[in-house]
């Protein structure tokens, strides 16, 4: 029976900890540290996710800035928002909430944040950082992975790791995330022919899919440490994860749920990265 990782307390004192170096920083040098949210339209779950990152904001000290854009907002304005932002001494991190209206080219938005203030390490200077182990941001997910599988004592070097999803987001750099701590990688995707049998060579399994249930216990090699990304909405309402929990529990040492693991962890490093701009900024990191 395998141990929960409990996502909602490692996030918790993550925080904890960013809030005390906040407050030090504040004290010792006067800094306030600030990130700015853009949220562009009335999609339902991007206000739900701004709402949530504005109040992490306030339980660790930081300013928030909300620039709540209506939908029918052009490229040029939002460009020229970017723009000011990345001038702004206040802001040290942007965030843009994806997904943008279909009008709006997300890609040149994401290309025009400036990468020292791109705490959702997706400009493609961040990315390239990551293939080359010298970054200051790591994508949100990605790192707060890190965090729960260090959460657990596990080491990752010389382990057969397994990230199944390819995505810019989290299947790719978690990957290069795991190849950094000296784990063997396998990636897998949508034309891997024998899911199952990758899957159960994994010593540390990440599943990043988007797929209910897609990975069950029968696929997960006794001891394994299992991380389940997936943030499915049932018909009933419920979150499930991809990774079957009932199942996999039987045979893995740690397992997160969903909810209550993988999620908490992203606005937590949202946080951390945002402290490291400013750290980095102020010439103290
Ligand atoms: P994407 O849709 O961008 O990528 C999904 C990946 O899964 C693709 O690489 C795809 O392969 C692969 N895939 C699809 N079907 C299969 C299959 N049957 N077998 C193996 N691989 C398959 O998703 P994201 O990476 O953005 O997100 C994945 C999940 O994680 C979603 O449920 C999302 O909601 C959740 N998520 C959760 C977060 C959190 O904070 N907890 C943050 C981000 C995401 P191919 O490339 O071949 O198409």
């Amino acid at each position: 029976m395998a141990n929960i990782i409990d996502g909602k307390a490692v996030s918790a004192s993550v925080k904890e900890k960013i809030a005390k170096e906040t407050a030090a920083l504040k004290e010792k040098y006067g800094i306030n540290i600030g990130l700015a949210v853009v949220i562009v339209g009335d999609d339902p779950a991007s206000r739900i996710y701004v709402n949530n990152k504005k109040k992490a904001c306030e339980a660790v000290g930081f300013e928030s800035y909300e620039y709540a854009l209506s939908a029918d907002t052009t490229q040029e304005e939002l460009l020229a928002l970017v723009d000011k932002l990345n001038n702004d001494d206040k802001v040290n991190g942007i965030l843009v909430q994806l997904p943008l209206p279909k009008h709006l080219d997300e890609k040149a938005v994401i290309n025009s944040i400036s990468p020292e203030k791109d705490v959702d390490a997706f400009h493609p200077v961040n990315v390239g950082k990551i293939m080359i182990g010298e970054y200051s941001f790591l994508p949100c997910t990605p790192a707060g992975i890190m965090e729960l599988i260090a959460s657990t004592g596990v080491e990752i070097k010389g382990k057969e790791c397994v990230v199944v999803g390819r995505s810019n987001i989290v299947g790719k750099p978690m990957s290069m995330l795991l190849l950094h701590e000296s784990g063997t990688v396998t990636i897998c995707h949508s034309k891997t022919n024998d899911l199952a049998e990758h899957c159960r060579k994994a010593d540390i399994l990440v599943v990043a899919v988007g797929v209910p249930k897609l990975v069950t216990g029968d696929m997960i090699k006794e001891g394994a440490v299992v991380i389940d990304v997936g943030m499915n909405r049932l018909e009933n309402g419920k979150l499930c994860g991809d990774v079957d929990f009932d199942s996999a529990k039987e045979k893995a040492s740690f397992i997160t749920p969903v909810p209550g693991g993988v999620g908490p962890m992203t606005i937590a490093m949202l946080m951390k990265n945002t402290l490291t701009a400013a750290k980095i900024k102020h010439g103290i990191a």
